[in-house]
């Protein structure tokens, strides 16, 4: 078998003929020529005969490894003039417009960064990390399901810090199926407007419910002419439990800065790692990490008071109550927050009140915590990991790829796909 024969069933390029195959030290180069006489637009149907040009240098693609050899996709591209794109260098079927990684590497890189941490995926794939977001990009742009806009009844909007120094973008998802179907940079009533724009009035018709959180950005936008003043608000049972959440880890702290003023270093030392104990779902507590909620528990002092008030919040929402019921707990718990003397908890049960309405309405339309809790804390795991990333589109590329409608596969499975096909 010549080794151009060899090569072109290797690396299972459609439409392409290997032409040569050079060992160079570092990489192993393999020239290919597209089989095809027409010319493609990148960007859209348009076929052509007729060539403008040829590119007078090679183009270049990384492909999956060989070993431990690096690989190389190399060809002679010719440019066309599309009606409606002008002058473009022709499209390859192994690489998505503009990349200089061909399509299963960028399949690959895609699949590995919502697994595997940051540092992993640069080293075994041998790319820097903002190559992993624009492979990321890429694989979002090819593949997102286009029909996740259709059939919304019950959404929820939710903004995320990507990046330090107030960086956001606002995530839409959707309840029901439980993904993230939107994105964009940003968290004011402005972004959330782009998606009602690209939504349109009708499919914005059909919404039923929208959770928030205790902002007024996006319920200006909700309630916008045109989107969705029909639908019924409810708070967003994460950005509460998280409030308790935090108004606890306040009490904890002032606890602690007491005790380490005690001469006796002992109880503060005790105290020191009682922080996950607290926070954490009960059910999820290590052995260490419930003795030391027992011991809290023994001391019956005002951190235990505020650990049992979040727990109360929390099964508030755990998705079995009717609208009075949780309205009648709900009245119980602000009730016992003002008079708990623990100032947190205090301000906590006048922001319930306000938002009384709405917490009911999440309760009366299902929105309970668990549902929200998971793709919550998955979406904000994995927004850490986009830290390094250059964009806030690589960012939220990373997001969908991990919580958004689309079917991520790896090269062999595509290809076990093709043969089956
Ligand atoms: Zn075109």
């Amino acid at each position: 078998m010549r080794v151009t024969t060899a090569f072109k069933r290797l690396l299972r390029l459609d439409g392409v003929n290997v032409t040569a195959v050079e060992f160079l030290p570092t990489m192993i180069v393999v020239g290919v020529a597209l089989r095809r006489r027409r010319l493609l637009c990148p960007h859209c149907e348009h076929k052509s005969r007729f060539r403008y040009d040829t590119r007078p240098v090679a183009s270049a693609w990384r492909h999956l490894d060989l070993g431990v050899w690096h690989l190389e996709l190399r060809a002679n591209l010719r440019r066309l003039r599309c009606p409606t794109h002008g002058v473009v260098v022709e499209a390859v079927p192994f690489a998505r417009p503009g990349a200089r990684l061909t399509r299963d590497f960028d399949d690959l890189l895609a699949w590995l960064a919502t697994r595997m941490d940051k540092t992993a995926t640069a080293r075994l794939c041998r790319v820097s990390w903002r190559t992993v977001g624009r492979a990321c990009e890429r694989v979002v742009a090819a593949e997102l399901d286009p029909g996740r806009l259709d059939g919304l009844f019950s959404i929820g909007v939710d903004e995320i810090s990507w990046r330090k120094n107030h960086k956001y973008l606002t995530l839409v998802v959707d309840h029901d199926r439980g993904k993230v179907i939107w994105g964009a940079k940003g968290k004011d009533a402005a972004t959330l407007d782009q998606f009602f724009d690209e939504l349109g009035e009708e499919r914005s018709a059909l919404i039923r419910s929208v959770s928030l959180d205790l902002g007024p950005a996006y319920l200006k936008s909700v309630q916008a002419e045109g989107h969705a003043p029909q639908a019924i608000i409810c708070a967003d049972p994460f950005h509460l439990v998280k409030l308790v959440g935090d108004a606890l880890d306040e009490v904890r702290r002032e606890l602690w800065n007491q005790l380490r003023r005690l001469p006796d270093e002992r109880w503060a030392k005790d105290f020191k790692g009682a922080r996950w104990a607290l926070l954490k779902n009960p059910e999820d507590l290590t052995d260490t990490q419930a003795a030391q909620l027992a011991r809290i528990r023994r001391n019956r002092g005002g951190m235990w008071r505020a650990y049992e008030m979040k727990e109360q919040l929390r099964a508030i929402f755990a998705g079995d109550l009717t609208r009075d019921q949780a309205d009648e707990l709900l009245e119980r718990w602000c009730a016992r927050a003002q008079r708990s003397r623990l100032a947190p908890f205090v301000r906590c049960a006048r922001t319930m009140r306000q938002r009384r309405d709405l917490i009911l309405n999440a309760v009366e339309h299902g929105i309970s915590n668990g549902r929200v809790e998971g793709l919550n804390t998955k979406v904000r795991l994995l927004v850490r990991r986009a830290y390094g990333f250059h964009s806030a589109d690589a960012a939220l590329a990373l997001v969908m790829l991990a919580a958004g409608p689309i079917d991520l596969k790896l090269p062999h499975e595509r290809a076990a796909m093709k043969v089956a096909a």
